[in-house]
């Protein structure tokens, strides 16, 4: 059942989503595959990879304390701006 703001991705979200799952995590670089982390969700074009620690880490994670992001001067928006150059050009 699909909500309003939360429907199954297509294949063209499905495919870029299995692609980043299989990159190397773009904060720590962490070797993948990784979790596909959503800026935004349901908006399946700003996901970036995250190893699990950098995702969900109650001290390094996005959604924990955010240690590894503050120390690594990174946030979502910098991580999706180099995981697109790596989408694009490789
Ligand atoms: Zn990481
Ligand atoms: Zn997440």
């Amino acid at each position: 059942m699909q909500s309003k703001n939360k429907r199954a991705p297509d294949t063209h979200e499905r495919a870029h989503i299995a692609a980043i799952k299989e990159m190397d995590c773009g904060v720590c670089g962490a070797a993948g595959p990784s979790d596909a982390h959503e800026l935004k969700q349901g908006q399946w074009f700003t996901a970036i990879p995250l190893c699990k620690d950098c995702h969900q880490g109650s001290f390094n994670g996005i959604h924990g304390q955010q240690r590894i992001w503050k120390v690594l001067k990174k946030d979502e928006l910098s991580v999706l701006n180099e995981t697109i150059e790596r989408v694009v050009y490789g």
